[in-house]
């Protein structure tokens, strides 16, 4: 199948997916996850009219930005390394992947410097998995607290990396838990924290995520196919 096949067969699987636990389609935004994919790839993705794309590493993003429409959403969905927020701060839409406030210090300091707002999530490890990033459950809703006293960044939400695993049902109670830390931090009600964004769910789970609340799914493989780091 081609990419605009692919990316309409995972949107009818949102579709479902929300369908059968009584939610709104509109509410589930699927990110078109195109890193180490040439941008002929993305421009077909951005024809057929995926305008919210996700890279991993900071040179790739920023060099499809420059060749890539301006009314693309970039998600910076990688680790990423505090010398290198300068670079993104003022292109990227949202980033996925905060996991400490010497990061969220960088990313704030960048954005008044700049005179740009960003928009973060913390990324949690829900899984406890020791090869991911990510802060503990235990952490999460104080590393919340505290990013919300810096300018010029915006909380909106969590995101989590669930472990890879054959049966996607697996996976349900990390979802389940990304939720629950989620709803326990709206519920504490945080001044300048506006938690809105459930950023879990990727090829192989997404529809179990969806599920479980996500508003954000990230697919790579299912739109673009196997991705190859030999070449
Ligand atoms: C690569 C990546 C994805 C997409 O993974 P697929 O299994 O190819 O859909 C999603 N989220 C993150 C953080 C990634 O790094």
């Amino acid at each position: 199948m081609g990419i605009q096949e692919n990316i309409k067969d995972v949107e009818e699987k949102i579709k479902a997916s929300c369908e059968k636990c009584g939610r709104n389609p509109e509410d589930v935004t699927l990110i078109a996850v195109s890193k180490t994919k040439p941008v002929s790839m993305l421009q077909e993705a951005y024809e057929y009219g995926c305008r919210d794309f996700g890279e991993n590493k900071v040179q790739e993003l920023v060099d499809k930005y420059e060749q890539m429409p301006k009314d693309i959403r970039w998600h910076m969905i990688g680790h990423l390394q505090r010398n290198k927020v300068k670079y993104i701060v003022d292109k990227v839409y949202l980033i996925h992947s905060v996991d400490s406030l010497r990061l969220a210090e960088e990313i704030s300091k960048e954005a008044v410097k700049k005179n740009v707002s960003v928009s973060i999530l913390v990324e949690v490890n829900v899984a406890g998995e020791e090869s991911k990033f990510g802060t503990t459950s235990e952490e999460a809703y104080k590393l919340v607290e505290e990013i919300a006293k810096l300018p010029n960044i915006i909380v909106k939400g969590l995101m989590t990396i669930a472990p890879y695993v054959e049966n996607s049902e697996e996976n349900k109670q990390y979802f389940e838990k990304l939720r629950q830390i989620y709803v326990d931090i709206v519920d504490k009600n945080i001044d300048n924290v506006y938690m809105e964004e459930l950023s879990m769910g990727m090829t192989g789970d997404y529809e179990v995520a969806i599920t479980q609340g996500a508003t954000y799914v990230r697919v790579g493989t299912g739109i673009f196919g196997e991705r190859s780091y030999t070449e």
